[in-house]
């Protein structure tokens, strides 16, 4: 407890006050953060799941490259969008996407917190052994600015059958 009561008399140290105001700071551009994919979602901008529809590409290593870059790039857009909002909030400023994802920002967001994004998206791949005993799938951020997917299919064991 950060607060005293003593009869009609509420005292909140100053301490807490002050962790309190900080808290209320973080959760306000954490929710502005959460409010842009919520927004994001609404507007078709991203898929409410990433990987709905996977199971229609996965015997054909181009197009689920396809897939893959087409919906980790939309989620990487709406993480872009969505940290520009909380740091508006932040700092007080009001926030207008200018609707465009650089290839600056792709790369920013998937390198972040020491490629945090980038192995998050990629180890998403476990979700799916069929896809995942099969290929290696990685993230980059080509030429033009745009997320890629690289399948490449896994080295398989040798068999040990003779002949
Ligand atoms: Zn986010």
């Amino acid at each position: 407890m950060g607060g005293t009561q003593s009869g009609n008399e509420i005292v909140i140290d100053d301490d807490w006050q002050a962790r309190h105001l900080q808290g209320k700071e973080d959760t306000g551009s954490t929710l502005a953060h959460e409010m842009q994919h919520t927004l994001d979602r609404q507007k078709g901008l991203m898929h409410r799941d990433a990987y709905e529809g996977i199971e229609h590409v996965q015997d054909d290593p181009k197009k689920l490259e396809d897939f893959l870059s087409q919906r980790i790039g939309e989620r990487v857009a709406s993480e872009v969008r969505a940290y520009e909002r909380g740091n508006a909030v932040e700092s007080g400023k009001a926030y207008a996407d200018d609707g465009v994802t650089t290839g600056a920002e792709a790369r920013n967001l998937l390198s972040k917190g020491g490629n945090f994004y980038r192995e998050h998206y990629e180890s998403e791949m476990s979700n799916f052994p069929e896809i995942n005993n099969k290929y290696e799938v990685t993230y980059d951020v080509d030429s033009s600015g745009q997320v890629r997917a690289h399948v490449v299919a896994k080295s398989q064991p040798i068999s040990t059958t003779t002949f």
